[in-house]
């Protein structure tokens, strides 16, 4: 469902993906964990189109999002189309501060998706259900706490119907009190949907508890890549064991 292969990033001198091949199943949950500043948010963005790579090929769904390799761009409309299978749910929830809960959800199916109005509220309200704030409708982010502003995003996300759903840090920005009931709307997701998930966190219980693989990042590339159980009880690489003994 993801593919990147060889792909490089720098920013100035800052190389922050260096020939990277990763790829992930259709259906499967990996979280990708490793120090700040190693390149795992730019591997997101990579995959919305918020940046672009300097060499390599990124594909999702069999679909080419990015290729450095042929020398011409991907047509930008065919690009849209392919990002358009990924959902993203970011650290600061981004949602439309001006706009109710039911209009953040509900806009872009309409907008983009060119969903009729009624049919997009009915979805809105089965996908606010979800992240149990069916109650809500009518307000606006501001008058939600931070948890709660987070699983409008993740129903906004959803409205989109993803097939990949791509998670940056999204207990960053919460108090500790509300970052459990965000995690059990993710969790709740991995269990009972057949959505590609990509997950960058920081929450190793949970990336151990809901991953089906997890990737040790640093540097720009991946040091280690296996089951979580692997990874969090027996990591073979140094720098995973360093990186898990400051941590946990
Ligand atoms: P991580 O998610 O692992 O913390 P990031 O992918 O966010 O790492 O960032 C990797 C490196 O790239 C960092 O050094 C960061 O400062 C740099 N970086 C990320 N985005 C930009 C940007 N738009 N412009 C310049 N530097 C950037």
């Amino acid at each position: 469902m993801i593919s990147f292969a060889g792909v490089g990033k720098s920013f100035g001198d800052n190389h922050v993906l260096r020939e990277l091949d990763l790829s992930v199943a259709e259906g499967e949950k990996v979280s990708i964990i490793g120090p700040s500043g190693s390149g795992k948010t730019t591997i997101l963005r990579l995959l919305m189109t918020l940046e672009g790579p300097d060499s390599g090929l990124v594909q999702v769904d069999g679909e080419t999002l990015w290729d450095c390799r042929s020398g011409s761009a991907v047509d930008a409309r065919k690009q849209s189309e392919v990002r358009r299978k990924i959902g993203m749910v970011f650290q600061h929830f981004n949602l439309f501060p001006h706009m109710t809960v039911l209009d953040n959800v509900t806009l872009s199916p309409v907008r983009v998706l060119g969903m009729g109005k009624e049919e997009a509220r009915q979805r809105a309200v089965e996908l606010l259900q979800l992240v149990g704030l069916d109650s809500h409708l009518s307000h606006k982010p501001g008058q939600l706490s931070g948890g709660q502003q987070q699983r409008v995003a993740i129903a906004r996300a959803l409205a989109m119907r993803p097939k990949v759903m791509l998670f940056d840090e999204v207990t960053s920005a919460l108090d500790p009190e509300l970052i459990g009931e965000v995690l059990s709307v993710i969790r709740d997701l991995a269990n009972t949907t057949s959505m590609t998930m990509l997950l960058v966190t920081h929450e190793m219980r949970f990336a151990e508890e809901i991953s089906d693989r997890v990737l040790m990042f640093d540097s720009g590339a991946v040091v280690e890549s296996g089951p979580p159980h692997q990874i969090f009880e027996t990591p073979q690489h140094e720098r995973t064991q360093r990186f898990l003994k400051a941590v946990l």
